[in-house]
């Protein structure tokens, strides 16, 4: 059973989930995660892996499946439901059971690719992805839900099979949880989003907007800890983003396409993460929290002063990152 310990510094949760490697070898990078041989590959249908784990489908799609994740960082597990905390080791430390949900959104086809999935696929994808985060909302005890894509080896992703992963826990993610305290103490200073001001700022400016339809907008981050790191936001407000209506999931998808297309021409198919930040399923709806997407191409590493200090040292400034991925082709 996965365990979620806090640093009692710092407020910070961290995961400890052992089944997923037991000895140290098992932490050597590989240097590439490609399986040549299909029935090897755990996604793939016709696989001796797939068929031990079909029991665990969620959802069955003509081009995606949905399978509860095989060593989930965070369990659903009826006898461990409750979410409160309790103190290890003579009450000193602070942890809770890693109860939850991990659920992993399967693209059929291992020959495709994330940057250059056909669009119809991408729609696909983030309506079946809306769908399974309504679902455990819905069902599970859960306080917040992260929908995540990793792509490349240096993203993360252990299997070089295009996939998603849902993530739902008893607890708000540090980020989240930064970011709702951030945007509160603006709306109380400012009366307004502070997403939204970001939005109309950047909208005036136009020097970091790389894409944009009736309802969304792509920017390349004022802030930006990597280079090419890429935000979508909804133009209206909005907090939840399960509460998007299937007509603009069609042009968030629309825009992320576009983005992915711009990242992959710039970059030629680099690593990448996202992940889909959205208001807590504990709370009701939110005047200032706006749901957003972030998309962090992964070609730098981060060092020992990045690690000590959480300040990123990015070399590319958003406005250039801007410049490239408008530019009609690779300069
Ligand atoms: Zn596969
Ligand atoms: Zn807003
Ligand atoms: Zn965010």
């Amino acid at each position: 059973m996965p365990e979620l310990r806090q640093n009692i510094i710092t407020g910070d949760w961290v995961v400890i989930a052992p089944e997923r490697a037991k000895r140290p070898q098992d932490f050597i990078i590989p240097k590439s995660v490609k399986v040549s041989d299909k029935t090897k590959c755990p996604f793939c249908v016709d696989s001796e892996g797939f068929k031990a784990n079909k029991k665990n489908m969620k959802a069955d799609h003509k081009d995606i499946y949905v399978i509860e994740n095989r060593y989930p960082a965070f369990v659903e597990d009826e006898s461990k439901k409750s979410i409160r905390s309790f103190y290890p080791e003579k009450g000193f430390y602070r942890a809770r059971a890693s109860v939850g949900d991990h659920e992993v959104v399967v693209i059929k086809d291992h020959d495709l690719n994330l940057l250059s999935f056909p669009k119809p696929l991408l729609d696909n994808l983030f309506e079946i992805m809306r769908e399974r985060y309504i679902w455990i909302k819905e069902h599970e005890k859960v306080v917040s839900i992260m929908p995540i894509y990793n792509h490349g080896a240096e993203s993360g992703a252990s299997i070089d099979h295009p996939h998603a992963q849902i993530f739902a826990s008893g607890i708000i993610s540090n980020t989240v949880g930064q970011e709702i305290d951030g945007a509160d103490t603006y709306y109380g200073v400012n009366g307004a989003c502070i997403y939204c001001d970001i939005i109309n700022h950047e909208l005036k400016e136009k020097i970091r907007v790389i894409a944009e339809n009736d309802n969304f907008v792509a920017i390349e981050f004022y802030a930006s800890r990597f280079p090419f790191e890429t935000w979508i936001l909804p133009k209206n407000h909005q907090s939840q983003f399960e509460e998007t209506t299937k007509q603009n999931m069609l042009l968030f998808s629309e825009i992320v396409f576009e983005s992915l297309a711009m990242l992959n021409k710039t970059l030629d198919n680099p690593p990448l993460n996202f992940y889909i930040h959205t208001l807590p399923v504990i709370h009701k709806d939110s005047a200032s929290y706006h749901w957003h997407m972030e998309i962090l191409p992964r070609l730098s590493t981060f060092g020992g002063f990045e690690l000590g200090s959480e300040i990123i040292i990015n070399v590319m400034p958003p406005e250039e990152a801007a410049h490239y991925l408008k530019s009609p082709k690779r300069d």
